[in-house]
C-alpha cells in the first residue's frame, strides 16, 4: 500500500478520518470472525496489509488514534462459554516482517536499544499456523490450559487441552519445579483437517476455512471427546518458571539461559518440539533459513505461515523487554501474500488483437506473491456488473495460478462517498467505431479489422517468441509502424525496406538493417508457428502443433470441414469452427496468398515438430473433474500433458489447478477448501493459447 506521505498528498484530512474509521470497523469485524467465531471473513494477508495501512495512518496522525483501535490490542476478548483466566505473564503477539528489509530494520532497532551487545545469535523457528496455548504445571502436574484470548485473559480450556495427546499430563522429571508455564502452538495436521472437513461436508455442516480456524474451533468445543477425536497436536516453544531463581535451582531442570536450551529442556520434559528450527549466527543465515522454508514448507504435514526469529540469549531478551504488544527480541517473517488489498485508481479498457475489449483495473501498486502488481483484468462487462467495481474502491486481488492478477472482490465497507458505477464505453477507444456485444458472448468487441489496436495486436503476436520470433520487433516499433501506416497487416512486414524503417523516430540504419534481416529470417519458421502466428481464435501454440501435425499443408487445413478438424485428437468443436470460419473469410485468404508469395512456410512433414512445443505448464499439476463442455477427459489430459503439465486423480495442496465441468463434486469442494485455482474448460484453453 501507499506510504502515509503519499496518502496525505492525495487525501484531505476528513477523508483520512473516514478511512481510519472504516478500516477500524472492518478490521474489528474481521478479528471477531477470526478469533471468536473461528470463521474468518478475510484472507490473513489481506488483513495484515489493511492493518499496516491503519498503523501507518495512525503513526502519521497520532491524535486520531482511538483506544478501541485494533492496533491497541492483542487478539480478541474470550468468548463467554468458558471461564476467563488471567495470564500470570501476558501473552504477546509478534511483530510482522514482510521481507528481508523488515528483518534488517528490526535488527537495527533492537541493536539501538542494546548497543553494547557484540555477540548474539538468533533462533529460527517455523511459525506454526495454529492457536497458542498457555499450560500451567504445578509440581509437575498439568493443572490448567488456557487460550491466549486478548493476551491479558484467556479461556480456561483445561479439559480440552488434556485431550491433546502430545501434551504431557505430568512432566517427565522426578523432582519438578513448584510451578512452570509452557507455551506453544496447538495445531491440526493437514490430514486431520481434511478428514474433519470431509466429515462435516457429509453431515451437511459448514466447512472450516483453514486448519488454524479448525484448531481454534476445536479447542473451544464444549465436549472434550470431540477434541480427542480430532487429533490436535502441539509444539512447545516457551518455558517460564513462575517462582524465583532459588526455587528454580532447587528443581532438577537446569535453568536454561538461551531459547535454544529452552527447546532442549522442553524436549526433556516430555513435550513435542518442532525439530526444523535452527540456530543462526547472523541475519544472512536467518534469511537463508527463511528462503529455504518458504519452499520446503509445502512438504510439511502441517501449515506454517512464516518463520519466527528470536534472539537466543534469554538475558538479552530480558534486557530488551516488550513494547505494548510485542517482544522486542522476536519478529515473525510472513510468507509472501497470494491475495492483497489495494485501491482502484482508474478503470481503463484494452482492445486486444481479436478485438475483444477487456476492462482493466489500474491500481495502487501492491506486492503480490513476490512481484509488484498495478493492473488486474476485470474480464468483461458482466464481471464488472457482478462486482460493481468503481474507481476509488478497495479491492482484493489475487494471482490466478500465479499467472494473471484478477480482482476477487470489492470491500464495499471501505467505499468512499461519491463513487459512480463503471460504464463500459460504447465506442472503441482506439478507432472510435461502435463496439458490439454479441448476445451469446460476455465479451464486447471492436469489429473494425483495420482498428489500429487490432492491427498492433496481430503484428505483436506474429512477432512474438512462440510465433515467428522476430528479434527486435517490439511494442514500440510496432506502434510506430502501424501509426505511420507502413504496416496494415502482417504481410506488409515482408515488403518493408531499410529506408522505410529509417523514417521511424529513433531508428538508425544499423537497427533498420538488423530488423529487416530478422523479418526475413522468420520465413524459415515452421508451418506450426505460422499457423499460431495468424492469431486464429482458440488456436494457441499447442493447438497449432496438434493441427499442423495432422494437416501438413495450408491447403489441407483451409479445405477441411469442421468435422475433419474436430476429429483431431485434442481439438474440440469450438476450435474447429473457429479455424474453419477463419479460412472462409476472403480477407484471410488474401493474407495467406501474400504470405505464401513472401516465402513463408505453409507445409510440414508429420511428427517433426514437437521439439518447439512451449512447456507452458511445466511443473504444474492438474486435476480434471466433472463433464467438460467440449473436450473429452482424455483430450483435456493430452492437451495439458503436451504443454508439460501433469494430470493426477486427487486434489491435494500440491495441485496447481482443478479443471471443472458440469456436475463436479467433492473434488471441486476440496479445491475450494484448499484455495486452489479452479478453471473452466474455456479458461484452460485460454491459458494454453495465451
Ligand atoms: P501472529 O499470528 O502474526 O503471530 C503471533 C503468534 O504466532 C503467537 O501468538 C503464536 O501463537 C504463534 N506462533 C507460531 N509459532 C510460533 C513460534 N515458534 N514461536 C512463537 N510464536 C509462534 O499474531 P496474532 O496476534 O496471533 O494474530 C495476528 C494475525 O492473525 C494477523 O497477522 C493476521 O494474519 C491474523 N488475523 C487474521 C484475521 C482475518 O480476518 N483473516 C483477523 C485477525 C487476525
Amino acid at each position: 500500500m501507499d506510504s502515509p506521505e503519499q496518502l496525505t498528498l492525495l487525501e484531505p484530512v476528513p477523508a483520512i478520518e473516514q478511512r481510519l474509521q472504516e478500516l477500524r470497523q472492518l478490521l474489528q469485524n474481521a478479528s471477531y470472525a477470526y478469533y471468536v467465531l473461528d470463521a474468518p471473513v478475510l484472507e490473513d494477508a489481506v488483513y495484515d496489509t489493511l492493518y499496516h495501512e491503519l498503523i501507518a495512518l495512525e503513526t502519521q496522525y497520532p491524535s486520531l488514534i482511538t483506544p478501541d483501535s485494533p492496533t491497541q490490542r492483542v487478539g480478541e476478548r474470550p468468548a463467554s462459554q468458558f471461564t476467563s483466566v488471567r495470564h500470570n505473564i501476558p501473552l504477546y503477539s509478534l511483530e510482522n516482517a514482510f521481507g528481508n528489509e523488515d528483518l534488517a530494520k528490526w535488527q537495527d532497532r533492537w541493536r539501538r536499544v542494546a548497543p553494547n551487545i557484540a555477540d548474539f545469535e538468533y533462533v529460527c523457528e517455523l511459525k506454526i499456523d495454529g492457536s497458542s496455548l498457555a499450560l500451567t504445571y504445578e509440581n509437575g502436574v498439568l493443572v490448567r490450559g488456557a487460550t491466549r484470548g486478548d493476551g491479558i485473559a484467556g479461556e480456561d480450556i483445561t479439559q480440552n487441552v488434556k485431550a491433546i495427546r502430545s501434551i504431557p499430563l505430568k512432566l517427565n522429571v522426578e523432582n519438578p519445579p513448584a510451578m512452570v508455564e509452557v507455551r506453544g502452538e496447538a495445531f491440526l495436521p493437514l490430514n486431520s483437517f481434511a478428514q474433519i472437513n470431509q466429515e462435516r461436508s457429509q453431515a451437511g455442516e459448514s466447512l472450516f476455512a483453514n486448519p488454524r480456524n479448525a484448531a481454534a474451533g476445536t479447542l473451544r468445543q464444549l465436549d472434550s471427546k470431540i477434541v480427542a477425536k480430532r487429533k490436535l497436536d502441539f509444539f512447545a516453544y516457551t518455558l517460564h518458571f513462575e517462582k524465583g531463581k532459588e526455587e528454580r535451582e532447587k528443581g532438577e531442570i537446569p535453568p536454561p539461559s538461551s531459547q535454544w536450551a529452552v527447546l532442549q529442556t522442553l524436549k526433556q520434559l516430555g513435550f513435542r518440539v518442532n525439530l526444523e528450527g535452527a540456530l543462526c549466527s547472523n541475519l544472512v543465515e536467518v534469511i537463508a533459513f527463511c528462503d529455504r522454508w518458504s519452499v520446503e514448507r509445502r512438504n510439511l504435514p502441517y501449515l506454517t505461515d512464516g518463520v519466527v526469529v528470536k534472539l537466543n540469549s534469554l538475558a538479552l531478551q530480558a534486557q530488551l523487554g516488550f513494547t505494548q504488544k510485542f517482544p522486542r527480541w522476536a519478529i515473525a517473517l510472513k510468507y509472501p501474500a497470494e491475495e492483497a488489498p489495494t485501491v482502484v485508481e482508474n478503470i481503463s479498457v484494452n482492445v486486444g488483437r481479436t478485438g475483444a475489449v477487456t476492462p482493466l483495473a489500474e491500481m495502487r501498486p501492491v506486492l503480490l506473491a513476490g512481484t509488484t502488481v498495478a493492473r488486474a483484468t476485470l474480464h468483461n462487462r458482466d464481471r464488472i456488473a457482478e462486482l460493481d467495481i468503481r474507481v476509488g474502491d478497495t479491492v482484493i486481488i489475487r494471482k490466478a495460478g500465479e499467472i494473471i492478477p484478477e480482482v476477487v472482490r470489492v470491500l464495499y465497507e471501505l467505499r468512499p462517498a461519491g463513487t459512480e458505477p463503471f460504464q463500459m464505453p460504447t465506442a472503441c477507444p482506439e478507432c472510435r467505431q461502435p463496439l458490439v456485444k454479441p448476445e451469446t458472448e460476455a465479451v464486447t468487441r471492436c469489429i473494425n479489422a483495420s482498428c489500429p489496436a487490432i492491427v498492433r495486436g496481430a503484428v505483436e503476436h506474429w512477432a512474438s517468441r512462440d510465433a515467428m520470433d522476430i528479434n527486435g520487433l517490439g511494442e514500440k516499433w510496432v506502434l510506430q509502424l502501424v501509426e505511420t501506416g507502413l504496416v496494415q497487416s502482417v504481410a506488409d512486414l515482408y515488403d518493408i525496406t531499410v529506408e522505410q524503417l529509417m523514417t521511424l523516430e529513433r531508428m538508425g540504419q544499423k537497427s533498420a538493417e538488423k530488423l529487416v534481416r530478422a523479418i526475413a529470417a522468420s520465413k524459415q519458421q515452421p508451418w506450426s508457428r505460422v499457423l499460431y502466428g495468424l492469431g486464429i481464435r482458440h488456436v494457441g501454440s499447442v493447438n497449432a502443433q496438434v493441427l499442423t501435425q495432422q494437416f501438413t499443408s495450408v491447403e489441407a487445413l483451409s479445405q477441411a470441414t469442421v468435422d475433419a478438424i474436430s476429429s483431431v485428437y485434442g481439438i474440440g468443436t469450438e476450435i474447429a469452427q473457429s479455424v474453419h470460419q477463419w479460412f472462409q473469410n476472403p480477407a484471410n485468404q488474401d493474407l495467406i496468398q501474400r504470405l505464401q508469395t513472401a516465402g513463408l512456410e505453409f507445409y510440414s512433414t508429420p511428427n517433426t515438430q514437437h521439439s518447439t512445443l512451449p512447456q507452458l505448464f511445466s511443473g504444474k499439476t492438474f486435476v480434471i473433474t466433472g463433464t467438460l463442455p467440449t473436450l473429452k477427459r482424455d483430450e483435456a489430459k493430452a492437451l495439458i500433458q503436451s504443454a508439460g503439465g501433469k494430470v493426477t486423480e486427487s486434489v491435494s495442496k500440491k495441485t496447481s489447478y482443478v479443471v471443472v465441468g458440469e456436475e463436479a463434486g467433492s473434488k471441486l469442494k476440496k479445491a475450494q477448501t484448499l484455495g486452489i485455482t479452479v478453471l473452466s474448460e474455456a479458461e484452460l484453453l485460454a491459458l494454453l493459447n495465451a
